[in-house]
């Protein structure tokens, strides 16, 4: 990519971000560069290198070589407005030292009930340990959250649209009054991507990818990301640094891979998701979709609002029916597999319970709830799947 470019397209803007020659010596792809021992010419060249910011300087394994840089840089690229990106060994690792960074005993943090479940343990285990305490929030408070910020409050975690329900968050509003306040927002962006919703924008803090999702796209690889808003980067860069970690050249290397096909793979997920979630809200065995850019989905004026688009996870609600009968649906599908995450080119189905992870918002659901994750496969053909499916339950109910 010449420096006179000014790219524009998503498609544009993830085939060339991060490749500075500098990463790539001139190469497509930044090679893999695996490092534990730099060595140096003099002891006084050891000492200066230790001296200085060792980010984006080879200096130990550590802290990383040309291979994550030129990934991290890519995922800052994408963000209009943010500083830095440091990257972790999953996305859970980076919700954490995301959180770590900002939060200190004495602390409280605000976190949707809606949250990723693994972000839940983190909260009710490791920090309520570490004396910082937990309040839970209703996804759609809104401007609400002006009422809900308490004197201790240091940060509100947003996720949007949430885990397994899919409820679109007013980040805008929540960050007006998380500013008010002097209080730091990170965003859990994994379902949009920062190129349906650019956070740093939207005025986040600290914006955090599961990059096992979209960005790696071939469900072969575990990787997270924090990108920082200015002002923000330091101290993640210092409590990642402290907390040792690291994510491994060989899986950035596959996550920049990925990245390279991210915007073409998301606009075939959104394609194939919606067709899926149309035909399902006509099913007579579905009582509800829950996917934002469906009017069906609560927040979904707020999606329409923000958003650029949408991806291929969502949920849908049958209409009564037995554990049985939603394990016979899953069961029989041929083209979907039965497993955890998501992001990759494979659909996926599994059955899901959101109230066992909910403490302070009630659901009332007409029957048991699945959730899908379209792949890059003809929806024809999955369309085709899911009405035998439903044809089981129906069968089974
Ligand atoms: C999968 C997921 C994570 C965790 O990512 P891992 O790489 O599996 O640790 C975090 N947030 C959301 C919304 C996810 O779906």
């Amino acid at each position: 990519m010449k420096k006179t470019d000014t790219p524009k397209g998503d498609s544009t803007r993830v085939v060339g971000a991060g490749r500075r020659k500098e990463w790539t010596q001139g190469i497509v792809n930044t090679p893999v560069w695996r490092a534990s021992t730099i060595l140096y010419d003099s002891v006084a060249d050891l000492r200066a290198a230790g001296a200085r910011d060792t980010h984006h300087r080879l200096f130990y394994g550590r802290r990383g070589t040309p291979t994550q840089w030129s990934l991290a840089d890519a995922l800052t690229e994408l963000e209009p407005g943010a500083e830095g990106t440091f990257l972790y060994p999953s996305g859970v690792a980076a919700i954490a030292a995301a959180l770590l960074s900002v939060l200190s005993p004495g602390d409280e943090v605000l976190i949707p009930d809606t949250a990723y479940d693994p972000t839940r343990s983190l909260a009710t285990g490791l920090l309520a340990r570490m004396g910082i305490t937990t309040r839970f929030y209703d996804p759609l408070i809104g401007a609400g959250m002006a009422d809900f910020i308490g004197d201790t409050t240091r940060a509100i975690l947003l996720e949007s649209p949430g885990s397994l329900t899919f409820e679109v968050q007013d980040v805008p509003a929540i960050v007006a009054a998380a500013r008010a306040r002097g209080v730091t927002t990170l965003l859990d962006n994994t379902w949009a991507t920062p190129l349906f919703f650019p956070a740093i924008a939207h005025g986040i803090d600290l914006t955090i990818l599961a990059c096992t999702k979209y960005v790696v796209g071939h469900s072969d690889v575990m990787l997270g990301s924090v990108t920082a808003a200015p002002g923000h980067f330091a101290r993640l860069r210092d409590t990642s640094f402290q907390l040792g970690q690291v994510a491994s050249p060989d899986d950035c290397w596959l996550g920049s891979r990925g990245l390279r096909t991210m915007a073409i793979r998301l606009r075939q997920h959104e394609q194939s998701a919606l067709q899926i979630a149309r035909w399902l809200q006509d099913q007579p065995e579905v009582a509800t979709v829950l996917h934002p850019a469906l009017p069906s989905c609560p927040g979904h004026d707020i999606f329409q609002r923000d958003f650029s688009g949408s991806s291929g996870l969502f949920s849908f609600v049958l209409d009564g029916g037995t554990e049985a009968a939603r394990a016979a649906l899953i069961d029989g599908l041929a083209h979907f597999g039965i497993g955890y995450s998501w992001g990759g080119y494979e659909s996926l189905a599994i059955p899901v319970d959101p109230h066992r992870h909910r403490s302070v918002t009630q659901r009332t659901d007409a029957g048991p709830m699945v959730r899908l994750q379209i792949g890059l496969e003809d929806p024809a053909d999955l369309i085709a799947d899911l009405a035998a499916g439903l044809e089981r339950f129906a069968a089974t109910r």
